[in-house]
């Protein structure tokens, strides 16, 4: 470790209060799945902007075109008028994602990041049904706004805050009680009006929990959940800021459950490129905003619309799915493996295609591993209440290469704490 570096992270850090992770030094460029720091030190990449670069960094055809569009004198950024760039993304969103699919989805622009997203999908679900609470899950991870803070399920993250505000309820995700089917639990409280559960408005779920410690949700489950928002009239809201545009093999994370959501909240990687983007998808009898009712500056990034329009080109055909579930499956090979070699950790394999990771119940063990995966040249986040999970998001576009260097990596080092 450069202890030099580290000290002036730290004093730039008491100077100014930035958000760093612990990976002590300084980047300086990026490409594909491999990210350099300024000494030209090479680390694969395993964490992805926190699943906002499913497409890698600078990926070429991205780069040419917004370089082209700049020396154009494109229009960078042009808030809600209508410009070419966006109607090229809008059209291209239609005829490549919900065409194909059967979907229909009025598409909005809500703000530059996931929690706008999710501010807006619970404005418009309270406002459509005219009731107020929202349901939510144990671990689930919906922002950092008061709105979206208050639809996390993490006490830590919301005390802070001193949210909730008002009006959610907090239920418990598949799996958390095992062997349970905690879908009936909500029934249940809705069916009691003693239970205290006012009619909600909506359900807000990921379907594989990405901060929150990789849960993934059993199909079966997600269609119980939806099945009693339609009977009780409550809107579905799927967030799938982290698990869509690709993560979990499909470009939306719902699909393999065979729901179709109310509202759907993407950010993170539509844009393709790491610049920020949001788009909430409102099913167009619930499209009910008046103007200015959900506005803000920062919904008209060219860049951004450039950029998401070259990622839809993955989705044209099946083979970006078919692929991102072969490396999937090379993955869980790879987990059960380690898990097979290493008992004593006593691991549990967590997640769903290209968002897997290993829940290790000793405390501070996987948030050591990921520290020394650094020393080795690999980016490892944790994830979970208590950063309990290792958590495996690189690129979608990593080739079997780079999965197996980035997993050697975790296996030696695990080797070397257990040590
Ligand atoms: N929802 C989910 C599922 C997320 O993972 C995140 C970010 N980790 C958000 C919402 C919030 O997105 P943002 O950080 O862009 O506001």
């Amino acid at each position: 470790l450069n202890e030099e570096k580290l000290s002036t992270f730290q004093n730039y850090e008491s100077a100014v209060r930035s958000y760093c992770r612990s990976w002590p030094t300084v980047f300086g460029r990026a490409k594909g799945y491999k990210l350099y720091d300024e000494d030209g030190r090479e680390f694969i990449d395993f964490f992805a902007g926190a699943g906002a670069l499913n497409y890698g960094h600078n990926h070429p055809k991205m780069q040419e075109e917004m370089v082209n569009y700049i020396k154009n004198d494109g229009i960078i950024h042009s808030l809600d008028m209508g410009t070419e760039k966006k109607r090229n993304f809008l059209e291209r969103f239609q005829q490549i994602i919900l065409k194909p699919r059967n979907l229909s989805y009025k598409i909005m622009f809500p703000g530059p990041t996931g929690t706008n997203a999710v501010e807006s999908a619970l404005k418009i679900a309270r406002k459509v049904t005219g009731r107020k609470t929202v349901i939510h899950f144990t671990n689930a991870f919906h922002g950092m706004t008061i709105g979206s803070l208050s639809v996390t399920g993490n006490s830590m993250k919301r005390q802070g805050a001193g949210v909730p505000l008002h009006y959610t309820v907090t239920m418990p995700y598949d799996n958390y009680f095992p062997g349970a089917n905690t879908a009936e639990y909500l029934e249940q409280f809705l069916e009691d009006r003693g239970s205290g559960v006012d009619l909600p408005a909506a359900v807000i779920l990921e379907t594989v929990q990405g901060e929150g410690g990789l849960q993934a949700a059993r199909d079966e489950w997600l269609r119980k959940i939806a099945d009693i928002c339609k009977r009780w009239d409550m809107l579905l809201i799927i967030d799938d800021v982290q698990a869509g545009c690709g993560r979990t093999g499909t470009f939306f994370s719902f699909e393999q459950a065979k729901i179709e959501p109310d509202i759907v909240c993407l950010s993170k990687s539509i844009s393709g490129s790491g610049l920020p983007m949001a788009l909430t998808l409102i099913k167009p009898e619930h499209d009910r905003w008046q103007p200015g009712e959900h506005n803000g500056t920062f919904r008209g990034n060219n860049l951004a619309f450039i950029t998401a329009a070259v990622a839809l080109e993955y989705w044209k055909t099946e083979q970006f799915s078919m692929e991102i579930r072969e490396k999937a499956a090379l993955v869980t090979k790879r987990i059960a493996d380690i898990l097979d070699k290493y008992p004593q950790l006593q691991g549990e394999a967590r997640g769903r295609g290209l968002m897997q990771g290993i829940a290790i119940p000793e405390e501070g063990l996987a948030q050591k591993i990921s520290k020394q995966a650094f020393r080795c040249g690999l980016i490892l986040e944790t994830s979970g209440p208590k950063d309990e999970v290792l958590k495996f998001l690189p690129p979608l576009i990593i080739d079997n290469e780079g999965l197996h260097e980035g997993l050697d990596i975790v296996e030696q080092c695990m080797k070397f704490v257990l040590s």
